[in-house]
């Protein structure tokens, strides 16, 4: 399928499903922003639940976090943001329009001219004012990343969590950037959610941990769907590094148009917490018991974003295929990501069969996520949930009246069992434990 096909595809079905919808669109859209319906949302929530459950909940040497938005020029400084922080912003002198230069090789893309200015440096934080006066004193930025939250808690977390490196600090949720090119649906968004851990190591370790996270977090994705083939490891040249960093690797997964990052890993040395205590005042080291001696650890961040790994697992998900001579359009979803688990259909919208239904819609939704549907045929309920890539649909027929027992069909191969209304939960857990994707 021809890439801008295959996009046009996944926008749309987005948009008809309720996955994501362009924002204030009843006033026609604000600027590359954009909604996430009910499926959007539950599928938001599983990535990011997914990635905390694995980061942070299952194991013992990371904690997390949740720091404001609304964040203090004074951090900004000291992480060399406010310098630092810049894309290069070029005028395309014809059309007036604006590009960053180092997306569009000298050429505008709107009209195709090459005289265009030079290329200067814009910088992409959203800056705002705090409280009733709009002056100097109440600047505040919009964070345009979460790592800082963890460097300017470092103390605090020590203090009250007893970790000792290497441990790491993790954090989840909305960013901004005033991008000057947003695009490719939710790919570049100026207001998006990041999944970042800082990772604080003695500093003759880091190169061990650096690695170990890229492994680790190139597993997160095919764990969660993505065939290998879809995704690589890039490392950056040494004079593409940001100004922090001593080593970067990006996870890139195959997008329609090309390779595109989903999460940076980096070696931030010792660069921000070092900066902050300088700025601050206030001492961010690690005072080791066992040699008597402070020091200050390097950081390894693996940095992803939630909003961009959606897309990528939607993109991977998406395939066309036929089920008894009929099309059908199925996202290949892991279970853990579907914003949808389990379907439950009673075969008519008759009583008692939408009773016992009902009943296993309570049963089921303390352990999946659940959807209930009695309208429509049955093919249409499955087509309709493979759709949304919803791995199992559970049939309530006029047999589970006489049996107790149901129809459990697979997504993926459509094959149906009967199981026993009693054994479902388990027997979806077990089903769901060794899932492995199809696409
Ligand atoms: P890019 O080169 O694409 O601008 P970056 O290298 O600046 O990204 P990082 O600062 O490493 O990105 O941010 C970590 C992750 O946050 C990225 O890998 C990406 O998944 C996500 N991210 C960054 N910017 C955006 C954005 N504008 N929209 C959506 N996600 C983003």
């Amino acid at each position: 399928m021809a890439a801008t096909e295959l996009m046009e595809k996944i926008v749309s079905l987005a948009k008809r499903r309720g996955f994501i919808y362009p924002s204030a669109e009843i006033y026609g859209g604000f600027r590359s922003t954009y909604d996430y319906g009910p499926l959007g949302a539950a599928m938001l929530r599983n990535v990011k639940g997914s990635w905390w459950r694995e980061t942070v909940e299952r194991r013992r040497d990371v904690v997390g976090i949740e720091a404001s938005i609304l964040s203090s020029p004074r951090i900004w400084e000291a992480s060399g943001h406010l310098k630092n922080f810049t894309d290069p912003l070029v005028d395309c002198r014809s059309c007036k329009e604006r590009w960053r230069a180092d997306h569009i090789d000298g050429v505008c893309p709107n009209c195709g001219s090459t005289d265009l200015t030079e290329a200067r440096a814009f910088n992409m934080m959203f800056r705002t004012f705090v409280g009733p006066v709009e002056d100097d004193a109440s600047v505040a930025y919009l964070r345009p990343e979460t790592a800082q939250g963890m460097f300017v808690n470092f103390a605090n977390v020590l203090q009250t969590s007893r970790k000792k490196p290497p441990f790491g600090i993790a954090q989840m949720g909305k960013s901004f950037r005033n991008e000057i090119t947003p695009g490719n649906f939710v790919f570049r968004t100026r207001e998006f959610e990041q999944m970042e851990m800082e990772f604080f190591v003695p500093p003759e370790e880091a190169a061990k941990w650096f690695q170990y996270w890229y492994e680790t977090r190139l597993a997160w994705y095919v764990n969660h769907g993505i065939a290998p083939e879809m995704l690589r490891l890039r490392h950056h040249d040494p004079d593409e590094l940001s100004h922090y960093s001593a080593a970067t690797v990006d996870i890139e997964f195959l997008f329609p148009w090309g390779w595109g990052e989903l999460e940076g890993i980096a070696n931030r040395t010792d660069f921000d917490l070092k900066a902050h205590q300088v700025a601050s005042g206030v001492k961010l080291e690690y005072f080791d018991p066992t040699t008597n001696m402070s020091y200050t650890p390097f950081v390894i961040e693996p940095a992803a974003g939630a909003t961009r790994a959606m897309m990528a697992f939607l993109i991977a998900a998406y395939r066309e295929d036929e089920v008894g001579n009929e099309a059908r359009v199925v996202l290949g979803l892991h279970p853990r990501i579907a914003p949808v688990q389990v379907a439950i259909l009673p075969l008519m919208k008759k009583s008692p069969l939408v009773e016992v239904a009902a009943s296993i819609f309570d049963d089921l939704s303390e352990f999946f996520l659940c959807d209930y549907d009695e309208t429509q045929s049955i093919g249409r309920r499955y087509r309709r949930q493979d759709e949304i890539g919803t791995p199992v649909c559970v049939t309530v027929d006029y047999d589970s009246l006489e049996d107790a027992s149901v129809t459990l069909r697979d997504r993926d191969s459509t094959s149906q069992i009967r199981v026993k209304i009693s054994d479902l939960a388990p027997t979806i857990s077990s089903q769901f434990e060794s899932y492995s994707p199809k696409v």
